[in-house]
Formats: C-alpha cells, structure tokens, sequence
C-alpha cells in the first residue's frame, strides 16, 4: 500500500496522487521526490563525495566483502522475498549487487540526497528508486525486506526509522540492517561520514525490538581486522588537519586482496553459524511477526 505524506491515507494505485485529499508528491525526471527540501541539503553525506564513493566502492575490499554478506544473509532468511526496499542506498552500489544475485527480485531504493539517487539510478536501471525522507516512508504492508546498510548511524532519530520499515513491511517481512559497533572506536572518520553514533550490539538490539520485530540474528563482522582498525582509527585520532575520510578506500592492490580475503573467511564462519562477538560492524537480521 502507499501512503499520503499529507493526509496519512492508506491506498492502492498505479500513480501517487492521493484519492483522499489530492496531494502528489513532486516528480522530477522519472523519480519521485517525497522531501524535496531534503534533497540538496542532507547533512548525512557529503553530496560531493558520492562521486570519489562511487569509484572506489567497486574495488574496495569493505564493500565488496559487506555485498557478499548482504546477499548471503538475504537468501539465506529471505529466500521466498518477492521485493526489497533499500532505504538510504546511496550510489546503488549494493542494490547492483543484490540485483545480480536474485535477477527476480523486484527493487526499490531510496535515498535522500539528489546525487546520490542519480549515481543509483545510472548504475541500478531496473531499481525503482524514490527520493524520500527514512523517516517518513510514504508505505505501509509493501515490502517483503527492507535493508539499511550503514544509514541508521547517519540519523539521530533511528527509532523512527525502524518504526517506519516496520510499517512499510508485509507481516512475515523482515529487515536486514548493518551499522558500525563499539562506540570506542569512534574517530575522525566517524566525524567525518556524518556519523550521529556507533552502536552497541544491544543498543540496537533493543531499538529493533522496541520498534516491534523479532531479532533472527545479529553477528559482527570486520572482526578478525578489529586490531588493524582500532590501531588505525587511533592513529587518526592523533589528528591532523589534512585528514582524509576516504583514505581507507585507497589501499594498495596486494593489501586490499588480503583484507577481502579474510572477509571472506569471517563469512564462511557466519555462514557456518558463528556469531562473532565483536567487529567493526555489526549485521543484523529481523522479521514483522505474522
Ligand atoms: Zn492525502
């Protein structure tokens, strides 16, 4: 079902405008935007970033490994999903994933920043993408999975998330959610990618529930690296003026190989049922009981 942001009807159309009231959002080109004040002044990114992200997230060991995860943890909970929703899919670089792994999947995406829904747009064609505001999904009883991969921590009010992709879930839906862990591990880099927090397992743990779901599963990941990363992390720290956010993109290509490859070991422990207790992210999967 869609929802009128204006007057909270609840309908079924092929077309937006609200039988109740009249209201349509704004569509420009062929995406609809659903906060346009939103779209050119989000202060969760850097809208110039989305480009140098876009580049360096195809070949980037952290993203490719976190892709490989997604997709594993959406076939194995998710097997009988007919649609996804990804809130927040920024340059669609793991919509285009999810896109090559399950070919008969129908794809939503959604994000706040203009430039980035046009990144999406260009590299995802068949996703059907929205501009919007997470906090007010324009949906309810729609969506089989709803992802949210590394979008909580840009928010300060992530209750409302949740409790809005509960509500745009079918009952027997579930989400699939990544966040970075362990608030001691804040830095710069934090600062920098317009992070609001780091999560506690349990912090997130009790805000999934609290917003009505089943947690299915949770497991770091990025665990096996967690020393490299907090040594890192730490140096950065140390502060200087010239920081870069993206230079962990950058790595040497023997150096990038290695990280991904034991990523790759760190999946097969997951997959094998081993919930890794700590890491510099965090994996989450939930369901909207029946
Ligand atoms: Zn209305």
């Amino acid at each position: 079902l869609k929802v009128c942001l204006s007057c909270g009807t609840r309908f079924e159309a092929n077309g937006w405008r609200c039988p109740s009231c009249g209201h349509e959002p704004e569509q420009r080109g062929t995406h609809f935007y659903f906060a346009p004040e939103l779209a050119e002044a989000s202060t969760g990114y850097d809208s110039a970033c989305f480009g140098q992200i876009a580049q360096l997230e195809a070949g980037n060991f952290w993203f490719r490994a976190r892709n490989r995860l997604i997709v594993w943890a959406l076939q194995r909970y998710f097997r009988g999903a007919r649609n996804l929703l990804e809130i927040g899919c920024g340059t669609g670089y793991v919509l285009s994933g999810i896109a090559s792994a399950a070919p008969g999947l129908r794809l939503s995406g959604s994000e706040v920043d203009r430039v980035g829904l046009e990144y999406a747009a260009s590299r995802v064609p068949r996703a059907h993408l929205m501009q919007m505001d997470a906090r007010r999904l324009p949906f309810a009883a729609e969506f089989d999975v709803i992802g949210a991969f590394d979008v909580l921590e840009h928010i300060d009010d992530d209750a409302a998330v949740l409790r809005e992709m509960f509500s745009a879930l079918v009952p027997g839906g579930g989400i699939l959610v990544t966040v970075p862990q362990h608030p001691a591990l804040w830095s710069e880099y934090d600062v920098r990618a317009h992070h609001v927090r780091r999560y506690r397992k349990d912090e997130l743990r009790d805000k999934v529930t609290a917003a009505g779901f089943h947690v299915a599963r949770t497991s770091s990941f990025v665990s096996l690296l967690l020393p490299l990363l907090f040594g890192s992390r730490l140096r950065q720290k140390a502060g200087t003026a010239d920081y870069d956010p993206l230079a962990e993109l950058r790595l040497p290509r023997w150096l990038n190989a290695a990280l991904e490859t034991v990523l790759d070991v760190e999946r097969w422990l997951i997959r094998g049922g081993v919930s890794l207790p700590a890491g510099g992210s965090l994996l989450l999967v939930a369901c909207k009981p029946q």
